[in-house]
């Protein structure tokens, strides 16, 4: 495949990929595996694009969401954006979900493109054919707008569980999953919640958060699910190379 990229003492270089990550550890690790390894299956060589992990301390956007300061959660990661581009990367995505919420302000504090994971989970959605989606993620991104609205714009509709389902999604994320605690236990409850967003009338279901794909995927269900570490990190390799 012929792909774009800027020339570097003889060598094509792609875009440098600067990922704001530590939301959590886990899921930025599968963000770095997932575009290494894939450049690596489609093109058969290890010449990956360049990555720059800018790697937060968590515990404050874990604070700061419960305590509603969001304006705390834009500056931080505005701050984490602009040492991205300092460092020298060519654009950034932010690798998690819920912290999609403050997007527009941190693409607002730098001059470096943002890779929306929503823009991309849209278009993975729409090529599906699909127009009614469920939705697991934290609270936030299963109870904000933000979320399911910009879904809307694009004509997807996004059903979520039942309180109580919610709330057991959400302590799983954070008690566990961001954790590294994988357990047969929640893998089984969340695989119940599905069924139930299928038998609701999902024709597949968003894995929206980032953690959650380690937790369950295809083999553990019937119904189409949407991975948003993977597709995320895809359309970032795509945009690195310059294929998009
Ligand atoms: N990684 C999770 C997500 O995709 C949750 C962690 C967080 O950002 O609070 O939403």
């Amino acid at each position: 495949m012929q792909v774009a990229g800027r020339r570097d003492a003889g060598q094509v270089m792609y875009k440098r990929i600067g990922i704001l990550g530590g939301m959590s550890p886990e899921s930025t690790i599968a963000y770095y595996e997932y575009i290494t390894r894939r450049y690596t299956e489609r093109f058969g060589n290890y010449g990956y694009p360049e990555i720059i992990i800018y790697s937060v301390s968590f515990q404050p956007y874990v604070n700061w969401p419960e305590q509603g300061r969001w304006d705390l959660v834009a500056r931080g990661l505005s701050e984490a954006a602009r040492r991205l581009e300092a460092a020298g990367a060519d654009f950034a995505l932010i690798a998690t979900n819920t912290m999609h919420k403050v997007f527009d302000e941190v693409q607002a504090a730098v001059s470096i493109p943002m890779l929306s994971l929503l823009d991309a989970l849209a278009d993975a959605i729409q090529e599906r054919g699909m127009r009614t989606v469920g939705l697991l993620g934290t609270a936030f991104t299963m109870e904000d707008p933000f979320y399911r609205d910009k879904l809307a714009e694009k004509g997807i509709t996004v059903l979520v569980p039942d309180a109580e389902d919610r709330r057991y999604v959400h302590d799983v994320i954070y008690h566990e999953l961001t954790a590294g605690v994988f357990r047969d236990e929640s893998r089984a409850r969340y695989v119940e919640i599905i069924r139930r967003l299928a038998d609701r009338g999902a024709e597949g279901v968003i894995l929206g958060c980032t953690e959650i794909p380690l937790l369950v995927s295809e083999t553990d269900v019937n119904i189409p699910l949407f991975d948003t570490t993977a597709i995320h990190a895809e359309a970032a390799l795509n945009y690195a190379l310059g294929v998009n």
